[in-house]
């Protein structure tokens, strides 16, 4: 299996990133931002519980997070793997990841991070802001709040991986096309 972290802040283009590459490899996509959006449309108890933290910046707490990843593995486990998305964002979730893909008897692959500078970023949310819908990239003040959770609680976990051999970074920078070959050599190399 190829279990694939897409590492990065947002809108680093994991989301683009991670269309072409589950048509490539055959991998099933968890956004678990996604998930989240889906139930807040659907007025799920999940959804009207993480919409609070979603719209100021926040994270979802841990244990709902986790618990919904380890439902979502289990409803959607498959042979060829998963590409994460989003997730895992804090060293706890880190852990519980590696957790819950041994009880599959598998294991992550390797984390991949885009790697692009935060002034380009806030650029490129509030320009998808226009046509996203979503709330949380329309607001600059909570963009930057994002921001600061991912530096504060998300970026640590690229030591998590490195220290396992596991961490590879990828200039996410430039055309679709040319961040996605390199995302592709990085897989391949790993694999
Ligand atoms: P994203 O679509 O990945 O940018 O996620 C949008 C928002 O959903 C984040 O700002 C968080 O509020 C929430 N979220 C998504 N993934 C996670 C996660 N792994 N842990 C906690 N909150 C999350």
């Amino acid at each position: 299996m190829l279990n694939i972290i897409l590492f990065g802040p947002p809108g680093a283009g994991k989301g683009t990133q991670s269309s072409k590459l589950i048509e490539k490899y055959g991998l099933v996509h968890l956004s678990t931002g996604d998930v989240f959006r889906y139930n807040i449309k659907n007025q799920t108890e999940l959804g009207i519980m993480a919409k609070s933290y979603i719209d100021n910046g926040q994270l979802v707490p841990d244990e709902v997070t986790n618990r919904m990843v380890r439902d979502f593995i289990e409803r959607n486990n498959n042979d060829q793997g998963f590409i994460f998305d989003g997730y895992p964002r804090t060293i706890a979730q880190g852990e519980n990841l590696e957790q819950v893909l041994q009880d599959f008897n598998t294991e992550v692959t390797s984390m991949i991070a885009l790697e692009v500078d935060e002034d380009e970023l806030v650029n490129r949310l509030l320009e998808r802001g226009k046509t996203s819908g979503r709330p949380d990239d329309q607001d600059e003040s909570i963009i930057r709040n994002r921001f600061k959770v991912y530096n504060e609680e998300t970026s640590p976990l690229a030591d998590f991986y490195a220290q396992k051999g596991k961490f590879i970074a990828v200039q996410g920078k430039g055309s679709i096309d040319d961040i996605f070959n390199n995302l592709c050599k990085a897989i391949d190399h790993a694999n």
